[in-house]
């Protein structure tokens, strides 16, 4: 039986921006069965939820994160990058046991599902822990083994851990492979990575020109940006998921044509580690598609999309020097359809046959009021503590801001524990 959704506002993020005041979506199982007003759907139903106060969209797609560094959140801010990475990263990741991952990775849950994000793609290691913590949330998951030296054995378990997890949860969760970055694989590896990707029908996650420092060191080793390093090893042959993309230039975008894939920007974490912005008016100029995602917590410290929406609008328009650059609904646009675009998913819309993966955020708090502009409102003042209800592949995961999949409470109970756990080991403790 059907479960119907009416709401103030239904903003479909479909081809037109069809926007529906009143509006209503109903799915059945997994999928959509009815988007328009309400009134024009009379059917029964089994369930009916109605929020006049509420603006109902497609849930947000985190396109790139390490959702079980969220245990790593607040350790060493503000110190330089390598003494941040080699100093206090590193040791603790040393330490990381399944467990933890499971823990970090339902943490990251909790905070995404509360701001609205259903879906996420995923790199960082003891993958089958998080994607048994992915199950139990309720999310959906694109997860990646990150691959970060040339290893015959992990590329292996790579591949065994894509076939074994691709397509199980009901399908919310895929599988990926995950070279880190090309300052971590050599081209040769790279190129089996790209290699085995086509052969699986798998796509490929990697980090590419997010750093000057990144872009001085292939420059230097291999006389080559990152994105041409990658185009050669056959990277692109794969549907390929580019996190960062920061110093993308001119000359890269030959190689970048017909990409199935696309960059996805993390505004925060590269205002954070001081790297820079997007060049997005490139990007969207030559075609290329452009997503959103978080990043890791330990360098972004919030998994909140809404602040990714902000920062990505707030830096456009920083580095064009005019506020037309950028608009709220091309902010809306990447976290929605520009993520799932990137992944190859139907989700980021809300029509027809497609995934019943949506939110509904309360319109009508004191910081939304009054109610002008409706995607103004979202993109400029509203944030993920906003958001009521999340509903991923047909399941409400989040029922007037409580999450219906797991124990929140003891999740963050334990995740305070064992971070403390962690950090004393580090001092030696
Ligand atoms: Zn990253």
């Amino acid at each position: 039986m059907a479960t119907k959704f009416e709401a103030g506002h239904v903003l479909t993020m479909d081809d037109s921006l069809t926007v529906y005041s009143p509006g209503a979506v109903v799915f059945e199982g997994q999928t959509l069965v009815y988007v328009g007003p309400p009134d024009r759907y009379r059917e029964s139903v089994a369930q009916e939820v109605v929020i006049p106060e509420g603006v109902l969209m497609p849930g947000l797609i985190n396109g790139h994160s390490h959702a079980a560094m969220s245990l790593m959140r607040g350790l060493a801010d503000d110190s330089p990058f390598f003494e941040w990475l080699t100093q206090h990263v590193w040791p603790v990741e040393a330490r990381l046991t399944a467990d933890d991952i499971r823990l970090g990775v339902l943490l990251a849950a909790a905070e995404m599902i509360h701001s609205g994000t259903v879906g996420f793609a995923d790199m960082y290691f003891e993958v089958d822990a998080a994607c048994e913590s992915v199950d139990k949330s309720g999310m959906r998951a694109w997860i990646s083994r990150g691959l970060d030296k040339p290893s015959e054995e992990k590329l292996a378990q790579s591949l065994e851990f894509c076939r074994t997890w691709r397509g199980r949860a009901d399908g919310r969760i895929q599988t990926m492979l995950g070279p880190h970055a090309p300052y971590t694989c050599p081209p040769e590896f790279l190129q089996e990575i790209a290699e085995s990707a086509v052969a699986h029908a798998l796509g490929i996650h990697i980090h590419l020109s997010e750093s000057a420092e990144e872009m001085r060191q292939m420059q230097e080793r291999y006389q080559k940006t990152p994105i041409q390093l990658a185009y050669d090893a056959g990277i692109f042959k794969a549907r390929t998921l580019i996190a960062h993309g920061v110093y993308i230039q001119e000359d890269d975008l030959p190689y970048l044509e017909g990409l199935a894939g696309g960059v996805i920007s993390c505004p925060v974490s590269n205002a954070k580690l001081g790297n820079g912005i997007l060049p997005y008016p490139l990007l969207r100029g030559a075609g290329v598609t452009v997503g959103l995602g978080t990043d890791g917590a330990a360098s972004t410290n919030s998994l909140d999309m809404f602040l990714e929406m902000k920062a990505l609008a707030w830096m456009q328009k920083m580095r064009e020097g005019k506020p037309e650059a950028f608009r709220a609904i091309d902010a809306l646009w990447a976290a929605t359809r520009g993520s799932a675009a990137v992944l190859g998913h139907q989700g980021g819309m809300l029509a027809l046959g497609r995934p019943a993966d949506f939110i509904v955020v309360d319109g009508k708090r004191a910081h939304t009021t009054p109610e002008l502009d409706v995607v103004a409102n979202l993109v400029y003042a509203a944030s993920g503590a906003d958001v009521r209800y999340v509903v991923i592949n047909g399941h409400i995961v989040l029922q007037e801001g409580i999450i219906t999949t797991f124990d929140e409470k003891a999740v963050l109970q334990e995740a305070q524990t064992r971070a403390e756990h962690l950090l004393e080991g580090r001092d030696g403790a």
